[in-house]
């Protein structure tokens, strides 16, 4: 077992070595967050198949929907994938530090004003959402040379970002000019999760038509979701972000991704409490029994949200303390949730211990339920207090397998 070095030997200024810092670093941390880069790859692979023919890019939005996002940027394109989607410039720098020149990053974000040389700096492209974006970006093209292209999205029924459809017809005669630096065409479904939503045959027949008038510019309409609702949809290029982290992509059916993330937190302090004893803030929840409790250093400020507490009349989140669930006893605080550790033998944790918070059974959806919200809100929340734990990451693009070994020459 690593020994974390004592503190006061360290003299000032030393470096440690990185087994030693780390197990410096987790010997003071709240709480640790284990990101499986492995996982992630794992589960690009399984959507990239899915996807066949289509290339399967990899979107890596807030930090890599909490993740990390130059890690798994890097462990994506080491896996093979060529194209990252962000929502920021901030955000393409960070991924174009991470990733080879070839890789091409698009800003889903819009195109701002007089930001032309932000993105030509860094070889990164806008997703163009309206007519005045793009002649901003065609003034700053034609001034400074730039050819690093751009997407074209048009909106086809979630009125959020992209051009109308009559707005994109009006771009067809540039294309048919050629020499358009256009490089992709792109709509987002705004229901693909709901299998049977008639907004999804809707967007696909809008999006169909208008894309098949960008003649040799590769087309993109699904995100996660998008990939299962079938082949018709999966266009050049599909676009995942949440199935990637090991969000479930088909939420009315068993999960097909695996788990990526894993949180534990420390136990600071076990409490015994007597019957009628009450726990936390407001103290909305009373002991029924002689209850032991554990109090661990993670709450709301570290997106362990409060809307999963407990109250006498309602059941809170669960946390895998010592192999077993245990449920949460009263508000979850800022820095700090109290759980009832009653049903375990007395010995089986101490001050100290981690408790899984996502992990063990208990899944990234699992905890949104409980906080009311979805999964991506989980993720995108994860603290900043947590210690980062990478797994892995450094798989290869798949190749076909090498030509067996020749068999070694006889010896004389
Ligand atoms: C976030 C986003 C995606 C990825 O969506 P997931 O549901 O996380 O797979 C794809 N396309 C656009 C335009 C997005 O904003």
């Amino acid at each position: 077992m690593n020994v974390a070095p004592d503190p006061k030997s360290i003299p000032q200024g030393t470096l440690l070595s990185p087994e030693a810092n780390q197990a410096a670093v987790l010997a003071t941390a709240t709480g640790v967050l284990t990101v499986d880069l492995d996982a992630i790859v794992a589960n690009w692979r399984k959507l990239e198949k899915t996807a066949v023919p289509a290339e399967c890019a990899g979107v890596v939005k807030a930090d890599g929907y909490g993740c990390g996002a130059e890690q798994v940027a890097r462990a994506l394109s080491n896996a093979g994938c060529k194209t990252f989607f962000v929502a920021t410039l901030d955000e393409a720098r960070a991924v174009r530090a991470a990733v080879p020149t070839t890789a091409a990053i698009y800003v889903l974000g819009g195109f701002f004003q007089n930001t032309g040389d932000a993105y030509a700096r860094i070889d990164c492209k806008p997703v163009i959402g309206d007519l005045n974006e793009l002649a901003e970006w065609d003034v700053f093209c034609r001034r400074s040379g730039w050819s690093g292209g751009a997407a074209i999205h048009i909106d086809t029924g979630m009125n959020r970002l992209g051009m109308t459809v009559t707005e994109a017809q009006g771009i067809i005669p540039r294309i048919n000019a050629g020499d358009h630096g256009i490089t992709l065409v792109m709509s987002h479904l705004a229901s693909a999760e709901l299998l049977n939503n008639p907004a999804n045959a809707r967007q696909l027949t809008a999006f169909r038509e208008i894309a098949s008038l960008f003649s040799g510019v590769p087309a993109s309409l699904a995100n996660s979701s998008g990939i299962f609702l079938g082949a018709q949809f999966q266009f050049d290029i599909v676009r995942p972000g949440c199935a990637l982290y090991g969000i479930n992509p088909t939420p009315e059916a068993d999960n097909p991704m695996q788990p990526v993330v894993e949180l534990k937190a420390r136990i600071v302090q076990i409490r015994n409490i007597e019957r009628g004893d009450t726990v936390g803030y407001g103290g909305t929840w009373t002991a029924r029994r002689p209850t032991r409790i554990a109090i661990v250093a993670a709450g709301y400020a570290d997106g362990y949200f409060r809307a999963a507490s407990s109250n006498d009349g309602t059941r809170g989140a669960e946390v895998v303390v010592a192999g077993r669930r245990c449920p949460i006893a009263g508000r979850i605080s800022m820095d700090l949730t109290a759980v009832d550790i009653t049903d375990l033998d007395k010995n089986a944790v101490r001050r100290g211990h981690m408790v899984t918070l996502i992990g063990e059974g208990i899944t990234v959806d699992e905890l949104a339920h409980h906080f009311g919200t979805i999964g991506y809100e989980v993720l995108t929340s994860l603290g900043k207090r947590y210690a980062r734990i990478y797994k892995g990451g450094n798989a290869t693009a798949e190749s076909p397998a090498p030509p067996p070994a020749e068999p070694p020459a006889a010896s004389a």
